[in-house]
């Protein structure tokens, strides 16, 4: 026996526990209506994991729970136990014995155990196909649902039949791996998703990564570039420098040789104009001008004294000579010699004045007073009668006079030696100033000459410090690129010290490098440039970028490798499904046509007569779509089984009764529905036996006759199957080698025990 014992727990009316031991092929459970049968049907169908509620006549969870009655309170849990003996193998695990549990909490919630252990539903179910207990309940025909099978639809019919055969497992399987091939194509669609969505991000980074490589071969390139510029510019510059000091030291040198003799003719210049001989010169000259008029003067002087003197002498001889005479008319009124002498002293100054005077007008006016000084003499003169001569006053003014002549002709003799001394002083004096002129002049024309030569040397100098300056910004401008280059190119920018510039593959040194034409060097200069432009067009690139494109691109690979793989997973599902659902059908085809044989068996032993068949059909709508007839130019709406590859299988049932004309199920008797589903159901149940079948009153509407015929075909199906019957009809209960009763007292709970024939009949009754 397989089924062992069943043991209920507060499930519906069972408030207690009850077991039930199922040590014959046959059981039967009897008692009055309402006592709790169908309730113990029912705990089967809870433990084997069914989920309609309503198969168990509930609408929830909490109705199979015991809900208490006046006397009892109500459960908070249900419990059913099937224990199987798993001795054979039947199930595969390793025990002997195989204890399924399920409990249902008032919340709804299931709790399932194998062997103790907590398990998913679909363990149970998988574990319960295995042995050929499977889920549609075919082999729990409910109260009422003997006919179940007939007015099931085809595809349910189906599925009961697959049940039957035991294909259920293939189901499963074909349900899971539809289940994982959905799950693999989310899968794909989610992977495809993401590869789509970081797509363009792998894209900007395998750009980014191209100009970065780009970049580090620009750089290379520029680093070559640099290197042979550097070199050949620091050559240059070096040697450059070299000559360019060489170069400036002799014109420097000279510059300040000719600067010290230049200085030096300056100084001796310098020197002859503070000599003071000029001025000594001029001094004597003027003082010789003076000294000359001093002469001049002292000469007019000694003159007008000498006349004074002549002309006192002939006016004394004068008078001595006239006073010899007879009395000349004389003077009316005598001249006193204090005019006279005023009018003299008058006279003789202007005519001192005429004489220095050189304008005629002067010397003419001064005559002019002159001979107005003498007319008014004259007025004053009148003759006047003789006298003794007295000539005491003459005499004395003539002696005084030649006194006065005297000093004037020292005076004069003084001054003309002194005037002959100033001019000797004046000619020797001349002469050297003639002579140092000469000397300066001639200094002056060599300063001349040697502000000419430096200038010419000054201009020299500053072209090549102009030069010098040039190379200092080139110097400058070499120490900024070395720079650049040290930022740009790193390290490599000190390559260029190292760097051979080779002609016909031999080396210059930095001379050969230096004398060069200086064009190739600048057009290195634009090359670099050119290639610092478009190394920056290519934008800051990092390593960064590098390391981000890795992992990107190691992301979609192995996202790519996750899609290969679910692809592949994809295939081999597809493929499993396929083989699932070939063997199915293969299987099914072949179970049905056993079914079918077993079925006219069956039947034909119930009815004793008659013909019955189980075919296969297919959808209607599809039946309809593959006949209806359509023209060219329309487009047949597509129908659900169209999108389907394969056609939904159904089961239809076509039976003949004997001696009747009439065929179908629609025209069978309530009896003969019930012999009908009975026959079909023994069928199935020969072709692959389940473990067990319950049978709640299936035999209800039969009469005596066809009890007996049911109670042999229960004997049949008794060889391969255990039987648990719940009956109110005792041929059916004559059959059981075990037989329970149920009763329901006051308390509301339904109490299970083992009972002899004859109690039961009493029971049932
Ligand atoms: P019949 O011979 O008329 O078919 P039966 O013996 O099969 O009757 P059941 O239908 O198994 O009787 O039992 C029905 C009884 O179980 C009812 O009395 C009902 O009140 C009781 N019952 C059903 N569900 C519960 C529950 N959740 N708690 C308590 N009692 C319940």
């Amino acid at each position: 026996m397989l089924l062992k014992e069943l043991t209920i727990n507060g499930f519906k009316s069972f408030a207690k526990k009850s077991d039930l031991l199922f040590s014959s092929p046959i059981t039967a459970i009897v008692g009055p209506n309402g006592s709790g049968k169908s309730n113990v049907a029912e705990s089967f169908r809870f433990v084997l994991g069914e989920q309609a509620t309503s198969r168990m006549r509930g609408k929830k969870g909490e109705d199979l729970i015991f809900g208490g009655s006046e006397k009892v309170a109500r459960l908070g849990r249900a419990t059913v136990t099937a224990t199987f003996d798993n001795s054979a193998r039947v199930f595969p695990t390793d025990f002997d014995e195989l204890i399924i549990e399920r409990t249902v909490a008032r919340d709804g919630s299931n709790d399932y155990t194998l062997n103790g252990a907590r398990v998913r539903l679909k363990d149970v179910l998988e574990m319960l196909a295995s042995a050929n207990i499977g889920t549609t309940g075919h082999h729990i025909i409910s109260q009422g649902e003997a006919d179940r099978i007939l007015t099931a639809s085809p595809k349910l019919r189906r599925e009961m039949i697959e049940d039957a055969l035991g294909l259920r497992v293939y189901q499963y399987k074909i349900a899971e791996s539809e289940k994982k091939l959905e799950k693999t194509h989310e899968n794909i669609a989610r992977v495809e998703s993401l590869r789509r969505e970081t797509h363009p991000h792998l894209q900007f980074l395998e750009r980014q990564v191209k100009k970065y490589e780009r970049a580090l071969e620009l750089r290379d390139e520029l680093a070559t570039a640099y290197a042979d510029y550097l070199r050949r510019e620091a050559a240059y510059l070096a040697e450059t420098k070299k000559t360019l000091t060489s170069t400036l030291t002799a014109p420097r040198e000279k510059l300040a040789q000719l600067m010290q003799t230049r200085k030096e003719a300056e100084q001796k210049i310098a020197g002859q104009s503070e000599h003071h001989d000029t001025d000594t010169l001029s001094a004597k000259q003027g003082e010789l001008s003076r000294a000359r008029h001093e002469r001049d003067a002292a000469a007019r002087a000694e003159a007008s004294l000498d006349g004074q003197i002549g002309f006192l002498e002939r006016r004394i001889a004068h008078l001595r000579a006239e006073h010899a005479k007879p009395a000349p008319a004389v003077l009316a009124a005598p001249i006193a010699y204090d005019v006279f002498a005023t009018t003299y002293a008058h006279i003789s100054r202007a005519v001192e004045q005429a004489l220095l005077s050189v304008s005629l007008d002067e010397v003419k006016t001064t005559l002019r007073n002159i001979h107005t000084s003498l007319g008014a003499l004259a007025k004053r003169a009148e003759v006047a009668p003789q006298k003794s001569l007295d000539l005491s006053s003459e005499e004395g003014e003539l002696e005084e006079l030649r006194v006065h002549a005297e000093d004037a002709r020292a005076t004069l003799r003084a001054v003309h030696e002194r005037v002959q001394v100033l001019e000797h002083q004046c000619g020797v004096l001349r002469a050297k100033i003639e002579a140092d002129t000469e000397e300066a002049r001639e200094l002056r024309h060599k300063v001349e000459l040697y502000d000419h030569e430096i200038r010419e040397l000054e201009r020299e100098i500053t072209g090549l410090i102009a030069q010098e300056d040039m190379l200092r910004r080139d110097d400058e401008a070499f120490n900024a690129e070395l720079q650049e280059a040290v930022v740009l190119v790193r390290s490599k920018a000190m390559q260029y010290l190292k760097r051979p510039v080779l002609v016909d593959g031999a080396a210059l040194d930095d001379a050969a490098i230096a004398a060069l034409p200086r064009e190739g060097q600048l057009e290195r200069k634009r090359a670099l440039e050119r290639l610092k432009i478009r190394l920056e067009e290519l934008g800051g690139v990092n390593e960064e970028v590098i390391r981000e494109y890795n992992n990107a691109k190691e992301r979609d690979a192995f996202l790519a490798k996750e899609l290969a793989d679910l692809g592949t997973s994809s295939e081999t599902l597809l493929r499993i499904i396929a083989e699932l659902n070939q063997e199915l059908t293969l299987r099914f085809t072949e179970g049905l046509e056993k079914i079918d044989e077993a079925f006219n068996r069956f039947f034909a032993r119930m009815f004793v007569g008659g013909v019955a068949h189980v075919l296969r059909s297919f959808p209607k709508v599809k039946a309809a779509a593959q006949s209806a007839v359509v023209s060219d130019d329309e487009i047949p709406e597509p129908t659900e089984e169209d999108d389907d590859a394969e056609p939904e299988i159904g089961v239809e049932i076509d039976v003949r009764l004997p001696n009747k004309r009439v065929r179908g199920l629609d025209m069978l008797s309530g009896g003969e529905r019930a012999l009908t589903s009975i026959a079909l159901i023994f069928a199935m149940s020969q072709i692959n036996p389940p473990p067990f079948i319950i049978l709640d009153e299936t035999d209800a509407a039969l009469d005596e006759a066809n009890s007996r015929r049911y109670g042999d075909a229960l004997s049949v199906l008794a060889e391969r199957s255990q039987l648990i019957l719940i009956t109110h009809n005792r041929e059916t209960m004559s059959r059981a080698g075990v037989l329970y009763g149920i009763t329901m007292g006051q308390d509301g709970i339904s109490r299970m025990l083992s009972i002899k024939l004859e109690e039961a009949i009493a029971v049932a009754k």
